[in-house]
């Protein structure tokens, strides 16, 4: 708590009366902590890929260039560093962009189904390479919901893009959308690596990743999960994560039905 006096006095001096204001600023201590740690963990994100692109440009440039393999290899690690930081920039954008616009978003009746399919349709080129099947099953009277139609199309993307990114090669991928007490219900499983339980609770949080160095790897920003949530509460909608350890992860996510 902090306090603030302001005493009233009379010509003589003396004080005749006292205001004193005590605020409460733990809420206040709390969002400056979360904003320096945000700044922190943004600077650590941008940093990582320029010392990588710096280090590999370096020594392509100290010699490496007349070995036709090793400077292939070494741009497209070059390459790929820079495609993550433009990824990183656009989450960061889109981050800002949600905690400002919400009320400009437009609203119309919308179907899950087809944005599932519109999203299979972009991830079907990696989907291919790595001899995945994705199955789906969606109730007879599974309803419209009213939403963002990119927002929505985005939050599927993250949550199906993970289910691809996290699971092996010839892995399964289910789709399930039914109806419940007037809400939509998509989940989403997959049998890939799984997060162990006591991660399981942070994965929503801006920037945790369960492995680092594979998401980054796998080119993830760790911004995926915190933007579907976003998106998702501000639609009146829930999503919730299930998991098992190396065997594999549910996603759980339910919207108002438009009836
Ligand atoms: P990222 O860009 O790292 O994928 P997300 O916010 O989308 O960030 O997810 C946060 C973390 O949660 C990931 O780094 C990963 O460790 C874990 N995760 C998310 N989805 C899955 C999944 N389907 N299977 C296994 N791990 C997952």
């Amino acid at each position: 708590l902090r306090a603030h006096f302001a005493y009233f006095k009379n010509e003589k001096g003396n004080i005749t009366g006292v205001v004193i204001v005590i605020r409460d600023i733990t809420e206040e201590e709390k969002l400056e902590r979360m904003r320096k740690e945000f700044v922190a963990n943004v600077s650590h994100e941008i940093k990582t890929p320029i010392t990588t692109i710096k280090s590999y440009a370096e020594t392509l440039m100290e010699g490496a260039l007349s070995d036709r393999e090793i400077s292939q290899r070494f741009l497209s690690v070059i390459i790929k560093e820079a495609d993550r930081m433009s990824r990183l920039v656009s989450d960061l954008l889109q981050l800002s962009r949600l905690d400002y616009q919400k009320n400009r978003w437009v609203k119309e009746p919308i179907s899950l189904v087809k944005i599932v399919e519109d999203v299979i349709t972009k991830l079907a080129v990696t989907i291919k390479q790595k001899n995945m099947e994705v199955y789906q099953t969606f109730e007879d009277g599974f309803p419209m919901i009213l939403g963002d139609r990119d927002r929505i199309e985005q939050v599927i993307l993250n949550v199906i893009g993970n289910a691809v990114k996290y699971t092996p090669e010839g892995g399964r991928i289910g789709i399930k959308g039914s109806s419940e007490n007037r809400r939509a219900v998509l989940s989403i499983s997959d049998n890939g690596i799984g997060i162990p339980k006591e991660d399981l609770p942070r994965v929503f949080e801006r920037f945790y990743r369960v492995d680092k160095a594979r998401s980054r790897d796998l080119g993830g920003t760790g911004l995926g999960l915190s933007i579907a949530k976003q998106i998702i509460e501000a639609h009146d909608g829930t999503i919730v994560i299930d998991s098992r350890y190396g065997e594999g992860t549910t996603v759980t996510i339910t919207l108002p039905a438009y009836l």
